[in-house]
């Protein structure tokens, strides 16, 4: 048998995958085959009740695939968007210490600790340090970090 790819569904007849636009079956065993590889024989097919087909029911028409929306990417570790994630929880967690340990001065401008202010820094240069492959756009940090999550959150605006 072919290596399948799990993203796909595959025939129960033929084994090939089922492409947007294919006329197909349910199978009463959970799979999915083309209309074209059922024959033409009445007894293949059961009604809408998935009892066999009664004297002069006709065949039901079959149902059009559509394909499969892609899978969101998986957060593992290590991976870009396992980064991405740790990058920006790493950037939360220093904006939070340093606004907690930062001084709000008379003039209401916040004055924040030189140590906590470099941690703010690094967390942010972790996420200038993600990949800019946006074809045609020029990206800051926060922008990286959406386009790497793009799959999880959608390309969203200017950020
Ligand atoms: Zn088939």
């Amino acid at each position: 048998m072919a290596e399948h790819d799990d993203d796909r569904t595959y025939c129960i007849a033929c084994d090939k995958p089922l492409v947007a636009g294919d006329l197909y079956y349910s199978d009463l065993s959970g799979g999915f085959i083309h209309a074209d590889c059922c024959g033409p024989e009445r007894e293949s097919y059961t009604g809408p009740d998935e009892e066999p087909l009664k004297p002069g029911e006709p065949i039901p028409e079959p149902n059009i695939w559509v394909e499969e929306p892609p899978r969101p990417a998986k957060a593992t570790p290590g991976s870009l968007v396992g980064r991405t994630l740790e990058a920006l929880l790493a950037l939360a967690y220093a904006a939070d210490v340093a606004l907690d340990d930062g001084e709000e001065l008379e003039d209401g401008s916040h004055k924040l600790d030189k140590d906590n202010s470099n941690k703010l820094c690094d967390a942010v240069e972790k996420l200038a340090a993600l990949p800019d492959d946006r074809p045609g756009y020029t990206m800051g940090p926060a922008a990286k970090a959406r386009w790497a999550l793009r799959s999880l959150v959608g390309k969203g605006g200017a950020s």
